[in-house]
């Protein structure tokens, strides 16, 4: 059956992908996203991927990591880096398919194996209804006790694209700024999906693999062809690294 919704919002993508990878729309994305010190940034993201860690990777919806960090995560992996996702809501509002939040847990389950994550923690919290759920902060801080995390990966709650703010992602990332006080000189946070970068990841010989990652959330994935997805990633890579000398990027704040 004709879904008339699904037409529209596949309409809306497509254009705004084309407008923000062209002209005006790249230079403006490439402008807010441009880390200030970028040379500084990559060396600071060296140095975090020299070594080994014990990682707490904390998203509100499944996809969120492989959006916004499946390169750092590749990478972090690749180094020998032991993973554990907490993916706190299934991502059960947004879609018309029956039993969607376990479809959405089996894809996140699978992308984490393609990603090289360890173990994937779900919570089964309110999607779209992180602010009001009093289960968010003591979920999260149970969680970074349980696990002792010695670098922590979380939403910045400023935002990617200031002005369109996903009400759950900036909900985690205020609990973990709250947070993270209790954790000083224990534990190192970078904040993901921030238009700050102190460190700035090169993520130009795991960028596939972030964009198959990606694919593998296949029932958020259908507002765009396969290709138009593929290129969404790569356009956030590439504006992410203006300025910078590498070709594909992806930008953190280190809070800790
Ligand atoms: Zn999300």
């Amino acid at each position: 059956m004709f879904d008339k919704t699904l037409w529209m919002k596949r309409r809306i993508f497509g254009v705004g992908l084309a407008a923000a990878r062209t002209g005006p729309g790249r230079w403006l994305t490439a402008a807010m996203l441009r880390s200030h010190e970028p040379l500084l940034a990559l060396a600071a993201a060296e140095e975090m991927l020299s070594r080994p860690w014990r990682v707490l990777a904390l998203t509100a919806h499944p996809d969120d990591l492989e959006y916004f960090a499946g390169g750092t995560i590749r990478r972090l992996a690749l180094g020998g880096s032991q993973i554990t996702a907490v993916v706190l809501s299934d991502g059960e509002k947004r879609g018309n398919i029956p039993d969607l939040g376990r479809v959405r847990r089996e894809e996140q389950l699978a992308a984490a194996r393609k990603q090289g994550i360890a173990n994937v923690r779900f919570f089964g919290l309110t999607d779209f209804g992180l602010p009001e759920e009093p289960r968010l902060e003591p979920t999260v801080a149970r969680v970074w006790a349980e696990e002792q995390p010695e670098l922590v990966l979380a939403f910045d709650p400023k935002e990617l694209f200031p002005g369109f703010a996903n009400r759950d992602h900036k909900a985690l990332g205020r609990t973990v700024l709250d947070l993270s006080r209790k954790h000083f000189g224990r534990c190192r946070v970078y904040l993901y999906g921030t238009h700050h970068a102190n460190v700035l990841v090169d993520i130009g010989t795991v960028l596939k693999e972030k964009e198959d990652a990606v694919l593998t959330h296949a029932s958020q994935m259908v507002y765009l062809t396969e290709e138009g997805h593929r290129q969404a990633v790569r356009w956030l890579a590439e504006v992410s690294a203006a300025g910078a000398p590498c070709q594909y990027a992806e930008p953190l704040y280190r809070l800790l």
